[in-house]
């Protein structure tokens, strides 16, 4: 048994302690985060099932189509001393593993499992109750582990290269979807291999937070939001927003984005362990509504962010969630009044101190020649 830092081989049996403890019987994981959570194994989703079983007691079990043995075998899983079961063509995977679990009662399954396989599982065994796989195993994935923290500053200095060329990039007569290619481009050529998202929001697209690109012209004395994010060769992701302004700012633009500004450091100032999730909502929204702008902050704070790009912990009203050291995620108060908006985003990592941000480019507006 080996593993890496990264994905450790004592993931494995962390699992089975989470079924044993959250009384499930066995942990059912297909292709996706917590596959690759538990084994390192990047698995591609097919319609042939690939599973990993953990049971409460005894051997977990890779089931594989023959087809993808090699590649499983290549994976890190193949580090982890995981037996491998490949299954034939005409071979029924989902009976196969009724068989080898037997009797179960509660089965969690991957939250990202398909339907196929779902309601496949479901008639291979009648009896087991699914519930989420995340009831397991949330909060493990929630508290990273410092080869985590680390993968995650990679891909925040990783994503702060990006947003240091945008402004050279933010020309007056590009489109917004030109801009967004450059950007793409500088994604995978700071380090990611995939990006994730693209947003160029400017003028009026700037309050839209969801907008990615269109074919809008910048023009000078518009704002522009851009958030990005991409994943890294580790599986873990970067995720930052900054605005920008092309020349002048708009009317009225500079009074709320200090507003923003300050909003988003009382959030970061307030995250410490023990603190509720929702408390680092609270802290972002309250000199923003103080300023009048309450009604314009139409989103959550914050995400969480590891393997995925949104995962727990949610930071938003509601989540009692007490932060621990570990918990990453984005701090991300947007104000979008029309006809213009803007948006400040980091990623923080709660430590036993306090907050460490894992974005460090200027959250100053910035402005572009343009
Ligand atoms: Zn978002
Ligand atoms: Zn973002
Ligand atoms: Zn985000």
């Amino acid at each position: 048994m080996s593993g890496s830092a990264l994905f450790p081989a004592s993931r494995l049996e962390d699992a089975a302690e989470r079924v044993r403890t959250g009384g499930l019987d066995a942990l059912l994981l297909t292709p996706g985060p917590d596959l690759r959570y538990v084994t390192g194994y990047d698995a591609k989703q097919l319609e042939r099932l690939t599973c990993l079983v953990i049971p409460a007691r005894g051997e977990p079990v890779l089931v594989v189509p023959r087809l993808e043995l090699a590649a499983a075998q290549a994976s890190p899983a193949s580090g982890l001393g995981l037996e491998m079961i490949a299954w034939e063509e005409t071979e029924d995977p989902y009976a196969l593993i009724a068989r080898r679990l037997g009797p179960v009662g509660v089965a969690g399954l991957a939250d990202q499992m398909w339907a196929l396989m779902v309601l496949r599982l479901r008639d291979a065994m009648p009896g087991a109750r699914q519930v989420l796989a995340s009831s397991a195993l949330r909060d493990l994935r929630m508290r990273k582990s410092p080869a985590e923290v680390g993968a995650l500053r990679e891909a925040g200095a990783a994503i702060d290269r990006v947003h240091a060329r945008v402004p050279g990039w933010l020309k007056a007569g590009r489109t917004e979807r030109e801009v967004g290619t450059l950007i793409a481009e500088a994604i995978l050529a700071e380090g990611h291999t995939q990006v994730d998202f693209v947003i160029v929001g400017s003028g009026s697209n700037a309050a839209s937070p969801h907008h990615e690109v269109s074919d809008r012209v910048l023009r000078p004395g518009d704002a522009v939001v851009v958030d990005i994010g991409g994943m890294m060769p580790s599986g873990y992701r970067s995720d930052c927003t900054r605005t920008y302004a092309i020349g002048e700012p708009p009317a009225g633009f500079l009074a709320y984005y200090q507003v923003l500004k300050d909003a988003q450091e009382a959030a970061y100032r307030a995250v410490r362990p023990g603190v509720r999730a929702e408390a680092i909502d609270a802290a972002a929204r309250e000199p923003i509504t103080r300023a009048g702008y309450g009604a314009a902050f139409i989103h959550r704070t914050g995400h969480g962010i590891g393997l995925e790009s949104h995962e727990d912990p949610y930071i938003v009203a509601g989540n009692a969630e007490p932060l621990s050291p570990g918990m990453a995620f984005s701090i991300e108060p947007g104000i979008y009044p029309g006809p213009n908006g803007a948006r400040i985003e980091d990623i923080v990592v709660c430590t036993d101190e306090g907050g460490e941000r894992l974005n460090n480019a200027a959250r100053d507006l910035i402005l572009a020649d343009g």
